[in-house]
């Protein structure tokens, strides 16, 4: 090949690559709810990862071998925060070493409490409150970069409307899935607020105004006993229905924001 041929291919190579660095990448790490169920593909528990470099939940120990930047955790239960399910603390001094911020601390005292936007290099992440649990503190995670919005919500049965201002335009919302039943499974103690689940009509209606991409992961019992097939062809019918694109997560697929997204 002639010498500048190559040299302009090199260069069309590299021009390619910097529009594509400028589209985040996100790996599902796992999409299994805090059942027993399991299929190859829905197995491990919650987490997905960012470019590579910033990891939100870390519901199984082997997610650290990515050795993300950063870990933001959405609540102290074991399928998000893996460490919460172990009676001593393994390999606590490797946990010091790494930056895990979470919404409270409780005996974790490597957790960093985050309540505010924090930068990271070209990324901004800011928790936006979530109501799941009583025991609990909860909130979901809004990362930016390059106009670029993706929010990751952990459980919920809903987000109060003081705390939805910043969700405008967003690329991408991943989400949990359940209960495919209408309003999920919220109970209330007696005198309790309430807490739970909500169920999969309801966060697409909650979400449509905010996005046109919805990927579900964290399944429930129900995704297991449709079968995974039959249940992504049920969420790619709730989609259409709703003129929204659904992704269905599954464990180790790779996101990216130039491709697979309706803008
Ligand atoms: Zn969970
Ligand atoms: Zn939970």
């Amino acid at each position: 090949m002639p010498q500048n041929t190559y040299l302009r291919q090199k260069i069309l190579i590299n021009r390619i690559k910097q529009i594509e660095s400028k589209f985040v990448k996100i790996k599902i790490l796992g999409t299994r709810g805090e059942i027993e169920p399991s299929t190859p593909y829905h197995k491990r528990h919650s987490g997905i990862l960012i470019d590579n470099k910033i990891m939100i939940d870390i519901g199984e120990k082997e997610f650290l071998k990515y050795k993300p930047k950063a870990i933001f955790i959405t609540h102290l239960h074991p399928d998000h925060a893996f460490f919460v399910r172990l009676k001593k603390i393994q390999n606590i001094e490797l946990l010091k070493k790494l930056n895990i911020y979470a919404p409270e601390k409780e005996d974790f005292d490597f957790i960093n409490i985050i309540s505010k936007t924090k930068t990271i290099e070209n990324y901004k992440i800011t928790p936006i409150k979530t109501e799941h649990s009583l025991k609990v503190k909860s909130q979901g995670y809004l990362i930016e970069k390059n106009n670029q919005k993706i929010f990751y919500t952990g459980d919920l049965f809903w987000i109060k409307k003081e705390n939805q201002k910043k969700l405008k335009k967003v690329s991408l919302v991943i989400t949990e899935a359940s209960f495919l039943q209408k309003n999920g499974l919220i109970k209330r103690h007696k005198g309790s607020p309430p807490f739970g689940h909500t169920g999969i009509p309801n966060l697409i209606n909650f979400f449509k105004p905010f996005t046109n991409n919805i990927l579900f992961m964290h399944f429930g019992s129900w995704f297991y006993n449709y079968g995974a097939k039959k249940a992504r062809k049920k969420l790619k019918d709730m989609g259409s229905q709703n003129n929204i694109n659904i992704v269905v997560g599954y464990d180790g697929q790779e996101v990216n924001l130039k491709k697979n997204i309706k803008k």
